[in-house]
């Protein structure tokens, strides 16, 4: 079978030309990767707690981790029984480290007996950058939004000005509350113009408000937001000069992302 002979061989020399395309036929470990191994770490007993790699900013017994905003002197806010308690006069406060990137955890409770409405009851914020004095910075709102109307973009959870909560899970005066954030600094280049905006993800009493929110810039009470160049900045907790009585805080810790 002379004819049939050659059509093999010519289908042999197609084979041999087309094989190495079959070789690298899909494998279920090509797709597998082993390396670099994600950091082994404890979670805390609940979610709330620290896990083992965070840096713990409040513990509830001191205020070693944070200083005055206005002049980086010690923080003078009351701490008492396990809780730290604004000091209206003494000003904003902001963490000794500065941070890029982060996760972040802490919790807040507006006084039971609250009074104010509007912006004017239980007002703070936590800065995710502090980039200067004052409420120079990123603000993530803290104020009594439980029942108190005000503008939506500048209630709990809003980042203020800029984005309204995805939902208002906020629990009653009294009660301990929680944020959980996710913060992806902004970049800049060398002239100072933006490289890369600013995203948050914020979830408020564990239900997610903010999801990977892209910022506008900074967050500020009059005009529009822009950005001012910074490479790392302090967490800032927000005295506000409203009469209401002070809210206090706990349980704060972050954990860098590199
Ligand atoms: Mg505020």
């Amino acid at each position: 079978m002379p004819i049939q002979f050659s059509k093999v061989l010519a289908l042999s020399a197609l084979l041999a030309v087309a094989a190495p395309v079959y070789a690298q036929k899909a494998r279920p470990e090509d797709t597998e990767v082993w390396q670099p191994a994600p950091q082994v770490v404890t979670p805390g007993a609940t979610c709330t707690a620290p896990p083992s790699d965070a840096i713990v900013l409040f513990d509830g017994k001191n205020l070693g981790q944070w200083v005055s905003t206005r002049d980086k002197s010690p923080a003078k806010w009351t701490v008492a029984n396990g809780v730290m308690t604004v000091n209206k006069s003494a000003g904003n406060i902001e963490t000794k480290k500065s941070f890029k990137d982060y996760q972040l955890h802490i919790e807040w409770k507006i006084p039971s007996d609250i009074t104010g409405s509007g912006q004017a009851r239980g007002n703070s914020g936590v800065f995710l950058a502090s980039t200067g004095p004052g409420d120079d910075g990123y603000e993530l709102q803290v104020l009594d939004s439980y029942n108190n109307r005000t503008y939506v973009n500048g209630q709990a959870g809003s980042i203020y000005k800029q984005a309204i909560p995805l939902a208002n899970p906020a629990r009653k005066p009294g009660e301990w509350q929680t944020y959980d954030v996710v913060w992806t600094a902004p970049t800049f280049n060398d002239d100072g113009s933006l490289k890369t905006p600013a995203y948050v993800t914020v979830f408020f009493n564990g239900v997610l408000v903010q999801n990977h929110f892209q910022l506008q810039g900074q967050t500020l009470y009059i005009g529009k937001p822009f950005y001012k160049k910074y490479d790392t900045a302090p967490i800032k907790l927000q005295a506000h000069g409203d009469k209401s009585q002070p809210i206090s805080f706990r349980n704060i810790w972050v954990r860098e992302l590199k």
